[in-house]
């Protein structure tokens, strides 16, 4: 089964360039060729109307589980495993049809995302491409003990990569330092968390198994120990500095910086206090970090932490229009969801390229003009395979 999307604008390449009257073509899921237009026959013909042609977007941090109400975990506790799952797969809907036709899930209890990651990929429901951690690796009473698996000491820690990834984990994650929402008991979100010693061994075997690691950190002693233990990403990173960027340089560590959901979590309405006054204390210093080192030569990407507190499950836009804030470049941010998150990813996504996967979105009006345009959804295209066309 072949396939081609005819009679559109492509943002194509690397960098996300125009170009006009060529056609896209794929097989078996895959992009095979960008070609002049022509009237070759194909098994499946998408017409685009003169639409955009995008990659399919890829949100680096989410929890599918979640609802993005004011405080998910107490909704969780009320709900129950049934209804968190169910509540999942609708959120696997949601995604596609706002263009994320990826979400890098990290950190889901009971490893509801592992299950969903599963039946999306057997085709028994619809969903984004699912990469994601399960449960996350925490040390024993530390930040989001709801989804941890609770390692101690070198010996648990390597025990602990090797059952997510026995159960079928295909990104893993760690808890480095304490976070601002999840405990109303009160932890401290910059305390250190994981060691050293116990981050090594999780990136170690990680690695050996093909799999990536990101890392919550917040603090800066945590965001050097992630980053002298071989994280891949950085989730958060408030307190990054001169030296923690030069490292971060150095060990091509990139960064999630993950600004708005923060800044939700200091404004929303109804957010617990004790998680508000949290996030007020740290946005200015996290919008400060951003805008002095997003410049640097370090991968830059886009995750909304979709699902936790006042974060939608189509918030990866938002994330981008906080990111634009200080980047002002259309392009430059839409990269950060799109070619930089692919390859933050190690995988052939997120761009329109041969032999990179067929998930597009079409869309009425050019992103590049202005990010808004994001929301102007006509079809989206995962694998090949239409799954969502605007009415
Ligand atoms: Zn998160």
């Amino acid at each position: 089964m072949n396939g081609v999307i005819r009679n559109v604008n492509i943002l194509y390449g690397t960098n996300l360039d125009l170009i006009e009257e060529h056609e896209v073509w794929f097989q078996n899921g895959k992009i095979t060729n960008i070609t002049p237009n022509s009237k070759h026959k194909a098994n499946v013909v998408i017409d685009g109307n003169k639409g955009y042609l995008i990659p399919g977007l890829i949100d680096l941090h989410v929890h599918m589980m979640w609802d993005g109400s004011e405080d998910p975990v107490s909704m969780t506790e009320q709900e129950g495993y049934e209804q968190m799952m169910i509540r999942a797969v609708a959120n696997g809907h949601h995604y596609l049809e706002h263009g994320i036709t990826t979400v890098r899930d990290i950190g889901s209890i009971d490893d509801i995302s592992i299950h969903i990651a599963k039946a999306i990929r057997r085709g028994i429901v619809k969903g984004p491409e699912v990469i994601t951690s399960g449960k996350t690796l925490t040390m024993t009473g530390g930040h989001d003990p709801f989804w941890a698996s609770f390692v101690d000491g070198e010996e648990q820690a390597l025990k602990g990569v090797r059952e997510q990834i026995y159960k079928g984990a295909t990104v893993i994650k760690v808890s480095a330092s304490g976070g601002v929402y999840g405990r109303s008991e009160g932890e401290s979100a910059g305390q250190s968390e994981l060691s050293l010693q116990e981050l090594t061994v999780i990136c170690n075997e990680a690695h050996k198994f093909g799999l990536t690691v990101a890392s919550h950190a917040i603090g800066r002693e945590s965001i050097k120990n992630s980053i002298l233990a071989g994280v891949d990403t950085i989730e958060h990173g408030h307190y990054m500095d001169d030296e923690l960027m030069n490292l971060m340089e150095e060990h091509k560590v990139a960064w999630n910086p993950t600004l708005y959901v923060y800044r939700q979590v200091a404004q929303h309405q109804g957010v617990p206090e004790y998680a508000r006054a949290k996030a007020r204390e740290i946005v200015k210093i996290h919008d400060a970090a951003f805008k002095k080192y997003y410049k640097r030569n370090i991968l830059i990407g886009a995750g909304s932490d979709a699902g936790s507190p006042g974060v939608s499950h189509h918030a990866l836009k938002d994330e981008m229009y906080a990111l634009n804030e200080t980047i002002q470049d259309n392009m430059e941010t839409l990269k950060t969801a799109t070619v930089t998150a692919g390859e933050i990813l190690k995988r052939k996504t997120g761009m329109i390229s041969e032999g990179y996967v067929a998930d597009f979105v079409i869309l009425q009006e050019n992103p590049l003009d202005n990010l808004k345009n994001l929301d102007s959804v006509r079809e989206v295209i995962a694998k090949g395979e239409s799954v969502y066309v605007k009415k």
